[in-house]
């Protein structure tokens, strides 16, 4: 996006990637229908930036939502708003904008450098690069670095970036797994009879945070997009004190008092998990789940009054213990500090070299915010780069 403003404003630029070929990782968001966005209103948006929003908030206002969907048609793929309000294009697919995409920047004298891996600067300034040929060292007048974070980094986003950035002093906070899983010591039957199934409609809660939507259960744990939602809170908390207590209910919309008196009729000869299902309408894999939490505490569902199965129903408590690696997360937490950035995304420290994308310290829940912010923050820094270049012009 950096590269396409600047062109857009007269400049030569290179686009240098580690990998054979460009956009790995929006490809891979483009399995999932690649949600580019959402559609909330701003006021509703921002916020999900949570400590960032001060720093992101010029280059998402600046470049909002519409405008990305305008751009994506413009590139002929065309956006809806799906149930949800998260925005996807109607091919639902990242391939054939990514082409259009390239096609548009090559037309713009945009060149690019792929099997380049950069790794510094050299004693005259120069950025240094590792290509399967020979390393090779390029002069620019200007950089824009957009790195990514650490997940998935056979997709091409190492983090390997942190150690060049601190060797001249700037400030990287610690990059963490954001939106990712967390692990739970399941018993193994829960496990070997769950693994992979969905908790659709449940809300989640840590401490006074609560997220309704999906989750699924792992083999190693939890995971899924209510409880991405959450997984700032969750992970401080893991990280902090070992472990974190999530609270799941199985059926928010229901009262404990509407529950009991539904729990109350007679079973009958039915199974109490036959039971449950029907008066409740709870799934197998949420039934699974109260039976853990029982059998934790030492006693038989079975023997649980319809009062505490009402509780339990909306009050399921889960010990998770870990979070699953950064190298498995949807995105990154932490990374350049925004002290370290002016307001046109420079690196005070290194005039001349800006930075954009995941690679800032900021992180957001699922539902397009990634990448709106990947697309606002680099526009924002070509647009910055202008800026910079522009006295030199004239
Ligand atoms: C499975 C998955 C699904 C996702 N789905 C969505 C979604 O639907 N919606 C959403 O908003 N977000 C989604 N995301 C997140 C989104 O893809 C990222 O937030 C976004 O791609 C970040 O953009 P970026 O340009 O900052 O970094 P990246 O897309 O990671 O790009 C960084 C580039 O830098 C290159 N690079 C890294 N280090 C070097 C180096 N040393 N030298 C040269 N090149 C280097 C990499 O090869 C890469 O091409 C998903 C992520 C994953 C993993």
């Amino acid at each position: 996006m950096a590269a396409e403003v600047l062109a857009s404003g007269g400049a030569r630029v290179t686009v240098f990637d580690a990998m054979p070929s460009a956009g790995r990782k929006f490809l891979m968001a483009g399995r999932g229908g690649l949600n580019l966005t959402h559609s909330e209103p701003l006021a509703d948006f921002l916020p999900r930036y949570r400590e960032a929003m001060p720093h992101l908030r010029s280059a998402v206002e600046a470049f909002p939502p519409d405008k990305l969907r305008d751009w994506s048609a413009a590139l002929g793929q065309p956006t809806f708003v799906g149930s949800s309000g998260r925005v996807f294009p109607k091919t639902f697919k990242a391939s054939p904008l990514l082409r259009a995409w390239l096609r548009r920047l090559d037309a713009a004298g945009v060149q690019f450098a792929f099997r380049h891996r950069w790794t510094g600067w050299d004693d005259q300034g120069r950025l240094q690069f590792q290509t399967p040929d020979a390393a090779r060292a390029v002069a620019s007048k200007v950089t824009v670095l957009a790195l990514g974070g650490a997940s998935w980094p056979r997709l091409g986003s190492d983090g390997a970036w942190v150690d060049c950035l601190a060797a001249k002093g700037i400030a990287v906070s610690k990059l963490r797994p954001a939106n990712s899983g967390f692990t739970v010591s399941w018993s193994d039957v829960f496990r070997d009879r769950f693994e992979g199934q969905p908790l659709k409609g449940v809300a989640l809660t840590v401490g006074t945070h609560t997220v309704r939507g999906e989750a699924m259960i792992t083999r190693a744990g939890i995971e899924g997009g209510a409880i991405y939602a959450l997984s700032a809170e969750l992970r401080e908390a893991v990280l902090g004190i070992g472990q974190a207590t999530l609270t799941i209910a199985l059926r928010p919309d229901l009262t404990t008092e509407v529950l009991a008196t539904r729990l109350s009729g007679t079973r009958g000869k039915q199974s109490l998990a036959n039971f449950l299902r029907k008066a409740a309408q709870l799934s197998p894999v949420g039934i699974g789940l109260m039976q853990e939490t029982a059998i934790a505490s030492g006693r038989q569902l079975a023997v649980f009054s319809p009062v505490e199965l009402a509780h339990l129903v909306n009050a399921i408590p889960v010990q998770l213990t870990g979070v699953a690696p950064l190298d498995r997360a949807i995105s990154t937490a932490g990374g350049i500090a925004f002290d370290e950035l002016d307001e046109n995304f420079m690196l005070r420290k290194l005039p001349g070299v800006f930075a954009a994308g995941e690679m800032l310290d900021w992180e957001a829940p699922t539902g397009g915010y990634l990448l709106q912010a990947s697309f606002a923050t680099g526009a924002a820094a070509g647009r910055g780069v202008l800026h910079w270049l522009a006295p030199s012009r004239s």
